[in-house]
């Protein structure tokens, strides 16, 4: 942790002090660089970030109010009197400054990993092997960008005695500047892939940018096994008297040479250094998990006094999860599971999620505990730490699991119980001490809290639509990429977005800046509210016995009648209010509802301009036909009525008003129509008409109940539909069409994933139920069985059916569970 003051923090980047308020000499121990992470906190410095979709400096007087009261900025008109500020011209570099700075002052090695796949396994592993011989540091999660990298840095101080920083670069020029503040004394280079080729030439280009990081690096891991980038490496090692520590699996010319033989589901390797052989086996057989082991082997040959010692601790290497998953829990309870190592850095993170995710109904916020282990820190420092954070984060109760934790019990001042271990508190489980709560799950792996999780689970059935919430991120970056940084973003969440959820999808929405987000019913709208979504709503199809929740909740209705006009006008002056935003539909070519005609505007407008209470805040109208470049002419026409009936509309009235008519197929191919805002729906959730490269956000899965063996003349399933011609294994899976799979898809047409391969459908779909042919497959009671999802597309599920994937998506029954992923 840091520990400068603000006027030492000014001279060190060079900046600015502005102070009227006397903080310039409080420490600042807390660094911000994203205001939706600070909750609130003393000593807290914001860093006001510029990019090209957001500016920090939008967030400073929200962040004043909760309560933090500096600010690194570049644009001097936020400066205000009631803060202490340092004004620089550039706030990223400043923020890279102060990091290189910190990093002087520490002279323990630190280990510095780039390459395009691996780095942040190659870490954790790192971490996992040497963390009893060494107090480490190291990037939390996979911070390795142009900001991560000096955040990760800045957590370095005296407690530590070894680093492990990763580096990521998406484009040329940015590892000149993370070279410096990383200082690698090793450095690792885990492999250069395709990711991100983009931004780069060529491979070798993309391999010279990231040899870049070693430049005063002593020794290099690499694989020489790459033809077309070894040359370079060596050449690199070469000219900047960096020593190679090289390795091979291929018999190619290496300091380390590596022989491999798999079995039982483990790696057996045998690594050999001149005449010395070492064994030790890793319990994975995939290429990656080798390629990464052969890093952390080299590495800890390096660093470590005692290779030896090391070898065993790969056998007990798990794979790194980065994920957390979102659960409902029982009593009305949410649940995060994180499994990711824990430890300060990604506690935090984790307390964030909790915060964005707690909603109304949840009356208190819990978090489940670990002993956090191999920190560096002493644990009395550790423990106050965490007390420290959890009361930040204004937690309600602790429950501490592990001998640790509970010998520190007196560091904690908030509710708080004690067990010494996992099973302990198994046993005294209680379920009514988790009612109307949300809570965070983060234990150390050793304390399987997977069992807690599972206690805490609601019983569900095995079958879930899960939700890939950073796909959904990925997918609306995508969009935002198509539009102008000042277009607008509407989000379409109407019916249960589009099948996937409701508060989770919105408040990640919410977390991501979209302008607006649109329901269908005023009720779907109330509901959003009461969970906390603050931001501006639109109600598509407000109904007159819903006016006073829609003025209530302050939503804002989409009009589309003279008749609903009056309606409404007449609810907003019972309630005594002006102005209140209402959104215009224009008729354009769909023929369904809105405004078509000039004299219906013209009507429309005198109504307006009798009083003063309702705004028009956006005029709007929908494409029939976006995506089918058949009918382009039509959209054409579509466009071009729009821009008559909107310009009457605009030119009368004396405010700004929004337009928009793109849809998510419009978005991709119309951007030029984008005007002031688009709406998005299917795009985010994963369905692109041009091939953009969207990413799966929902998987439909399930798992076998039932494995049986059929003769020759047997039959499966209702009418007797599902003929047996051999001997056949066939595999129960509780999935029915009243669960949303279409009974169409039944007798071979449809498909489902299973063990790596694709097996049909046979017989009727039952409604609670199907069978799968799984014969030669080696299917077991409990496989999992995927029905759409990364293997089979929404995309052809609803050609198999004769729909659209609309209707796939929308069609999952509620009764099964979404189950939300996040990183
Ligand atoms: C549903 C809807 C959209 C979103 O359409 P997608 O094709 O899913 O992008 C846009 N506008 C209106 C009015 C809608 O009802």
């Amino acid at each position: 942790m840091i520990e400068y003051t603000l006027s030492e923090i000014a001279t060190i980047v060079h900046g600015k002090l502005v102070d009227h308020t006397g903080f310039s000499d409080q420490k600042i121990k807390q660094i911000v660089t994203d205001s939706r992470t600070f909750f609130k906190g003393e000593n807290a410095l914001f860093f006001a970030l510029t990019g090209p979709r957001n500016n920090g400096h939008k967030y400073i007087s929200n962040l004043e109010k909760k309560g933090l009261n500096a600010f690194v900025v570049s644009d001097a008109s936020s400066i205000t009197p009631d803060a202490a500020f340092i004004q620089v011209e550039d706030t990223t570099k400043a923020l890279q400054h102060l990091a290189e700075y910190h990093r002087k002052k520490f002279q323990y090695p630190v280990v510095g990993i780039t390459g395009s796949n691996g780095k942040t396994i190659v870490k954790e592993w790192l971490h996992e092997l040497l963390s009893e011989e060494f107090r480490i540091v190291r990037s939390p999660k996979s911070y390795n960008s142009q900001i991560g990298v000096p955040l990760s840095v800045l957590l370095m101080d005296n407690h530590f005695n070894l680093g492990i920083l990763e580096a990521g670069i998406s484009k040329s020029e940015e590892m000149k500047k993370l070279a410096p503040i990383i200082q690698p004394e090793i450095g690792i280079l885990t492999n250069i892939g395709d990711a991100h080729q983009e931004n780069f030439q060529s491979k070798q280009q993309k391999t010279e940018e990231k040899l870049l990081l070693f430049s005063k690096a002593k020794k290099l891991v690499f694989c020489v096994d790459d033809k077309n980038t070894t040359p370079l490496v060596q050449a690199f090692c070469k000219s900047h008297g960096v020593e190679a520590v090289s390795w091979t699996r291929q018999n190619n010319k290496a300091l380390i040479q590596f022989t491999t033989y798999q079995e039982n589901g483990n790696t057996t390797l045998e690594a050999r250094i001149s005449e010395k052989k070492y064994h030790f086996k890793i319990p994975f057989t995939d290429a990656s998990s080798v390629e990464n082991a052969c890093h952390c082997f080299a590495t800890a040959w390096i660093l470590s006094e005692n290779t030896e010692k090391i070898l065993s601790r790969f056998g007990q290497l798990a794979p790194v999860a980065m994920r957390l998953e979102i659960k409902q829990g029982i009593n009305n309870c949410l649940l995060i599971n994180d499994y990711y190592n824990s430890d300060l850095a990604s506690l935090s993170i984790a307390l964030s999620v909790l915060h964005q995710q707690a909603k109304k109904g949840h009356k208190k916020k819990q978090v489940i505990l670990s002993d956090i282990q191999q920190t560096g820190i002493p644990e009395d420092e550790l423990y106050r730490q965490v007390n420290h954070l959890l009361q930040r984060w204004e937690i309600d109760r602790l429950v501490g699991i592990g001998p640790k934790i509970s010998a520190h019990q007196d560091a904690f001042s908030l509710q708080k119980a004690f067990y010494p271990s996992t099973e302990d508190f198994e046993q005294e489980f209680l379920r009514t001490r988790f009612s109307d709560s949300i809570i965070l799950i983060k234990g150390a792996r050793a304390f399987t809290f997977e069992k807690i999780s599972s206690l805490l689970q609601q019983k569900a059935h095995q079958t879930v639509l899960e939700i890939d919430l950073n796909a959904l991120v990925h997918n609306l970056n995508i969009f935002r990429g198509l539009l102008h940084p000042s277009t607008k973003t509407m989000v379409m969440v109407k019916a249960f977005s589009y099948g996937t959820g409701d508060v989770e999808i919105a408040k990640l929405l919410q977390f991501q800046n979209v302008d607006y987000l649109a329901v269908a019913v005023a009720d779907e709208g109330v509901e959003l509210r009461q969970a906390g979504i603050q931001i501006p709503l639109i109600v598509m199809n407000p109904e007159e016995h819903s006016f006073q929740h829609i003025i209530d909740y302050r939503l804002e209705p989409n009009i589309y009648s003279i008749k609903l006009l009056e309606a409404f006008e007449e609810a907003v002056d019972r309630n005594a209010l002006q102005q209140f935003p209402i959104h215009l539909k224009l008729e354009t070519g769909m023929n369904r509802l809105g405004f078509k005609t000039e004299e219906e505007i013209e009507s429309i407008l005198s109504s307006l301009e009798q009083n003063n209470r309702l705004k028009i805040v956006s005029v709007f109208s929908h494409l029939a036909t976006s995506d089918d470049p058949t009918f382009d002419d039509f959209t054409h026409e579509q466009f071009q009525r729009f821009d008559v009936l909107s310009d009457k509309i605009i030119s009368r009235l004396p405010y700004k008003i929004d337009r928009h008519i793109l849809n998510s197929s419009g978005i991709e191919r119309f951007p030029g129509k984008q005007m002031e805002m688009v709406r998005l729906g299917i795009g985010l959730y994963g369905v692109s008409v041009t091939g953009l490269p969207l990413q799966n956000i929902s998987t439909f899965k399930s798992i076998i109940s039932q494995i049986k063996k059929l003769k020759p003349g047997e039959t499966v399933g209702y009418s007797r539909k599902g003929q047996i011609e051999r001997e056949t294994e066939i595999a129960v899976v509780p999935v029915g069409y009243a669960d949303g799979l279409d009974r169409k898809l039944g007798n071979s047409n449809g498909e489902a994933y299973l063990k790596g391969q694709r097996v049909p459908v046979i017989g009727n779909i039952c409604m609670d139920m199907l069978m799968l042919d799984v014969t030669d497959l080696k299917a077991q009671p409990g496989d999992s069985v995927e029905f759409f999802g990364p293997h089979i597309s929404i995309s052809e599920v609803a050609q198999k059916t004769a729909t659209i994937p609309y209707e796939v998506l929308t069609g999952i029954s509620q009764r099964v569970k979404r189950v939300y992923l996040h990183e």
